[in-house]
């Protein structure tokens, strides 16, 4: 049921690049879950956004599925911030791309939310398709980060051991990753399966083409 969420969001007769529509369309779909069913988490809460940047995100992406956002006018603000969500939050900022700031601003949010309160991978908990669509949202609207991770280190892990090195914390127990007993935890290929989609990345039909 999420995928057809997904599908719905991903057709909206907006104009723009089909690459940010797909990114925002993953995560809302991911957090949204059985549209038949009440969100255990309202939507603004699981993605770390207010709810005027959720409604301006709609308004701008999203202007076929309004209909979603009614539930959301119940919720206040963006829910319970975690210590170092805003540290997070600032770190992605610092680092953007600076081509779309109004994306930037509500994917470090989200990122930051769903980083800190997702059980899974990353990409699983953005409703991504796979690995390469989380290096592909970083290197679009993140890059700088992507620069400082050149050794393709996990996301999660990556965020925390920089957050730490900021603060003067030392978190490794080696000064050199390749003979450090961690490097599974923070290099692993982080596999699985996607929370939304049900077929490979390489089994999902194009998008339609966008006036
Ligand atoms: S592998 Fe070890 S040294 Fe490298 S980042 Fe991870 S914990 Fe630090």
């Amino acid at each position: 049921m999420t995928e057809a969420v997904y599908h719905r969001l991903v057709s909206s007769d907006v104009s723009g690049e089909h690459i940010d529509r797909h990114t925002l369309a993953c995560v809302i779909a991911v957090v949204r879950g059985d549209p038949a069913q009440t969100p255990a988490v309202p939507m603004t809460h699981a993605l770390g956004l207010a709810p005027d940047a959720l409604a301006s995100l709609f308004a701008s992406y999203f202007p076929d599925a309004l209909d979603m956002l009614p539930w959301m006018a119940e919720d206040e603000g963006e829910g319970e911030m975690a210590l170092e969500e805003d540290d997070l939050r600032r770190l992605l900022l610092a680092h953007r791309a600076g081509q779309r700031p109004e994306e930037e601003a509500w994917l470090a949010n989200i990122v930051a939310r769903r980083s800190i309160v997702g059980p899974n991978h990353l990409w699983q908990d953005l409703g991504l398709r796979d690995r390469a669509d989380l290096s592909a949202l970083m290197g679009r609207y993140f890059p700088g980060l992507v620069a400082l991770n050149s050794d393709d280190m996990k996301w999660k892990k990556f965020f925390y051991r920089t957050l730490c090195q900021q603060e003067g914390v030392v978190i490794c127990k080696s000064p050199n990753c390749t003979v450090c007993d961690d490097y599974a935890h923070c290099f692993s290929e982080e596999a699985g399966t996607s929370i939304l989609f049900s077929q490979p990345a390489d089994s999902v039909a194009p998008p339609p083409a966008r006036r």
